[in-house]
């Protein structure tokens, strides 16, 4: 049997730009081990080297393309098996621009394979190995427009929308078993994220863009306060509080016997 190290591997997918380099960073600054997935190799390579240069922990590189059935069967896999993965960084993903009757088909269909599924997929991997080990860290990376889907492309951010719904139920689920759950809701975020879609990040108000660094490091501070959901750019976490509070107002009327007077 192996020992298990008391700081956890982490695994973080999408490590190869933008955010989740960022995440490989800090968490190697943090002494944690780590298995970095996304497509390019030679991207990973590159950050895996310099990271065991500088932080002195290992770092494999798991290339994979998780919108395709089998890596993902392949990563899904390690999670389940390997027991010295604590943490699951929850972050690949695409965006799309344009209206949804523009959108094709193929484009429809990645976005949900990447953004929805291989994400819902690994949480439940990661939900299920780390509540028998009774610990354990999942961090999904949502977004704001899951609070504004108008503010932007329809599939994205309802995907977005689906990962915070998705989080709050594991969350839930998990609480009571030793697993910390947090979903971060990154805004306007200067990464390759924009040039891949086809938007120019210079077109937007620079009040509304932060840097990476500055993402991360508030998210991992969310996590570190234990937040369930961390909003980076929002001033008062009582405006998230309020609401929930206003949502859980609707609770008691949202499934009655009767229809609302209104509608009769
Ligand atoms: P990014 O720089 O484009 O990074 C995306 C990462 O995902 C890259 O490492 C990419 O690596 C990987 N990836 C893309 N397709 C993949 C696939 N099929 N299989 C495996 N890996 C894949 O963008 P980012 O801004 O850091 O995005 C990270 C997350 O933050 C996304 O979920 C995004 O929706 C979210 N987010 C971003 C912003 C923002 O303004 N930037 C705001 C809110 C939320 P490879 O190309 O090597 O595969």
């Amino acid at each position: 049997m192996s020992v298990i190290s008391a700081v956890p591997t982490a695994l973080v997918t999408g490590a190869s730009s933008g955010i989740g380099a960022v995440y490989a960073e800090r968490l190697a600054a943090r002494g944690h081990d780590l298995l970095l997935v996304a497509r390019d190799r030679q991207r990973l390579e590159a950050l895996a080297s310099d990271l065991q240069a500088r932080h002195g922990i290992n770092v494999e590189v798991l290339a994979a393309d998780l919108a395709q059935a089998n890596d993902l069967a392949r990563v899904e896999q390690r999670l389940r098996d390997d027991e010295q993965i604590g943490v699951l960084v929850n972050n690949a993903g695409i965006a799309l621009h344009g209206t949804l009757a523009e959108a094709t088909p193929a484009q429809i269909e990645s976005l949900v394979a990447l953004n929805i599924v291989a994400v819902t997929r690994l949480a439940a991997a990661a939900a299920d190995r780390f509540s028998g080990a009774g610990r354990g860290t999942i961090i999904n990376i949502a977004s704001v427009v899951a609070l504004a889907s108008e503010m932007f492309n329809a599939v994205y951010s309802a995907s977005k929308a689906y990962v915070l719904s998705l989080s709050q139920t594991l969350h839930g689920e998990l609480k009571d078993k030793g697993v910390q759950v947090q979903v971060v809701l990154p805004g306007v975020t200067r990464t390759e994220i924009f040039e891949r879609s086809g938007l120019d990040v210079t077109q937007i108000d620079p009040q509304m863009v932060m840097e990476v660094g500055e993402m991360v490091d508030a998210a991992l501070s969310g996590l570190d306060q234990k937040e369930l959901v961390t909003i980076p750019s929002l001033p008062q976490a009582t405006d998230w509080q309020a609401y929930i509070k206003a949502r859980d107002a609707l609770g008691p009327n949202l499934s009655r016997s009767s229809a609302a007077a209104r509608y009769k």
